[in-house]
């Protein structure tokens, strides 16, 4: 008989017996008022980059879904199948989300993928490269730059998909009337899995910074009182 992972049980009985018991009356409150996260976050499927695990947030703050590379695509009402689009109208429209955030991360496979024009598919039905093809444009424009090594243009193509993501979320028509409003923030961030150190985008200048670089710049820019 097939087994299920012994490695997956072991650690669903940790969790009943640690963060299950310690939090089980958020989980029954949770259970019985429905959830209401505060944020949207997309994240890559890539094993290291849990968003729950990395923002250290519990049971019903987090709305996450994730998928190759943490790309959102421009809105597209065509009849096809958009699991993406779906996760974010439900979290905006029906849980009324007060922020998204992109989460892109060091070392993602999907984005060295988009970077390597001599990339066999994986399978017939291609489906990585139809999907990495949402950053074709800027893929092609970094990859043909001699100036920068492989490692540079990977990062920063991890990072200018991360601004493409937050421009297609702007085509969603309540994302960006939300937005507009003063209702929903945009953000995002990039997570360096070998340091651990996390990367947050200026929303100004679209620059990434370390948080606490971010709060001095921040600082620097407003007017002396
Ligand atoms: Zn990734």
């Amino acid at each position: 008989m097939r087994q299920f992972p012994e490695r997956l049980l072991n650690g669903y009985n940790n969790f009943m017996s640690g963060r299950y018991a310690d939090e089980r009356d958020r989980y029954r409150t949770l259970a019985e008022a429905g959830q209401s996260p505060h944020t949207l976050v997309v994240a890559c499927c890539d094993s290291r980059a849990a968003p729950e695990t990395i923002f250290d947030c519990g049971p019903g703050e987090l709305f996450v879904v994730r998928n190759v590379a943490n790309m959102v695509p421009p809105y597209e009402p065509d009849n096809q199948y958009h699991a993406t689009s779906a996760a974010i109208e439900f979290a905006v429209q029906a849980l009324k989300i007060a922020n998204i955030v992109i989460m892109g991360h060091g070392r993602c496979g999907g984005i060295k993928a988009a970077l390597d024009p001599n990339m066999e598919p994986l399978s017939p039905g291609d489906f990585i490269g139809k999907w990495m093809s949402l950053v074709r444009p800027a893929a092609d424009q970094i990859q043909s730059n001699d100036l920068m090594t492989q490692g540079e243009r990977q990062t920063a193509l991890e990072r200018v998909s991360i601004r493409n993501s937050i421009s297609n979320l702007r085509t969603f028509p309540y994302v960006k009337a939300l937005e507009e409003q003063g209702k929903l923030q945009l953000h995002g961030a990039w997570f360096d899995i070998s340091t651990g150190e996390l990367w947050v985008m200026d929303a100004m200048t679209g620059d990434f910074m370390r948080p606490s670089d971010l709060a001095t710049a921040a600082a620097d820019s407003e007017p002396a009182a």
